[in-house]
């Protein structure tokens, strides 16, 4: 039997929360692989800032480079309309037979879980996996396995909001990660506007 986490989100953009995440649960779980699954946006979904699917999965490909047991995993991406992790985990637990999946959520997930499409089936066919987040509550009705993590109080949005600021995003995000964002000018980025 595989043993692979999954990590599904926006990585808009990916930041060193994801990571460490990831290669946490890997470890303290003993996995083999943890897959992330970016979600598909839209083209015409109203957004503040102009980064494309393509480009999210480019920024998203740099942040996994490094760690040879990080995955992308485009399912999501190349589905049309929404996807629902009920679906998308159909799909992959029929793909992948001899494979025990793992969907890592971080607490503002865990809150929210109730209201996932479908959650009681879901729930029945992938085990979650769940890390605290700073501002977010913890209780669940729903079985998790609970990692616990140093928790670090950082978000894309924050990382956004610096990048639109010019404020620092060193040590947040990979390196390759803001060097990319930086020549491509993602997120409103002002050229020239880095202090390091
Ligand atoms: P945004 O601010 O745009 O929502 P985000 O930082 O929440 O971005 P997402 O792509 O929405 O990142 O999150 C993907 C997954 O990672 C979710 O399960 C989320 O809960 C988890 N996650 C992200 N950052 C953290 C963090 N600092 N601590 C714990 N979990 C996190
Ligand atoms: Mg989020």
């Amino acid at each position: 039997m595989n043993h692979i986490g999954i990590m599904g989100g926006t990585f808009d953009p990916p930041h060193i929360g994801h990571l460490f995440i990831a290669s946490e649960v890997l470890a303290q779980l003993k996995l083999s692989e943890i897959w992330f699954m970016p979600n598909n946006i839209p083209p015409h979904k109203d957004r503040k800032y102009n980064v494309t699917n393509e480009q999210r999965v480019e920024v998203l490909s740099l942040a996994l480079e490094d760690h040879p047991a990080f995955k992308l995993q485009l399912l999501e991406l190349k589905r049309e309309g929404p996807s629902y992790t009920y679906d998308t985990m159909k799909i992959l637990q029929e793909k992948y037979t001899n494979t025990v999946f793992y969907f890592i959520i971080g607490g503002d997930m865990v809150e929210y879980l109730p209201h996932w499409h479908n959650i009681d089936e879901l729930i029945k066919m992938v085990t979650f996996v769940g890390v605290k987040r700073p501002g977010y509550a913890f209780p669940s009705q729903y079985p998790l396995i609970e990692v616990d993590i140093p928790q670090l109080d950082i978000s894309s949005t924050m990382i956004r909001k610096r990048l639109q600021e010019g404020g620092n995003t060193m040590y947040l995000l990979p390196e390759k990660v803001r060097n990319y964002i930086e020549e491509k000018q993602l997120y409103g980025t002002k050229e020239g506007s880095r202090t390091s």
